[in-house]
């Protein structure tokens, strides 16, 4: 279900983790933006893919496969990535 870029987009975002150089802005959430659920240590995140910072618990992907942390962030030059904000505010008007 994993697909390459999918896979290089997690490797980079680790890189990134462990080299103590992403921006603080685009470690996000520990909630999921696509189901609102707000993922903890304990489980229930099945369909999500979540990493560790600092203890702090932050979501990669959610269950519906976006990429909440920017990739453009991480070294992959995504220019159609869109924040949610990004996206909300566009159908909304
Ligand atoms: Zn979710």
């Amino acid at each position: 279900m994993i697909d390459t870029d999918t896979m290089t987009y997690v490797s980079a975002v680790n890189v990134a983790i462990a080299s103590g150089n992403l921006p603080a802005t685009v470690l996000r959430t520990d909630t999921c933006p696509e189901c609102q659920t707000q993922l903890d240590a304990d489980g229930g995140y099945d369909d999500h893919l979540i990493t560790f910072v600092n203890g702090r618990l932050i979501v990669v992907i959610g269950c519906e496969g976006y990429w909440v942390i920017d990739p453009n962030a991480v070294g992959i030059a995504s220019p159609t990535w869109m924040s949610l904000e990004t996206q909300a505010a566009m159908f909304n008007g």
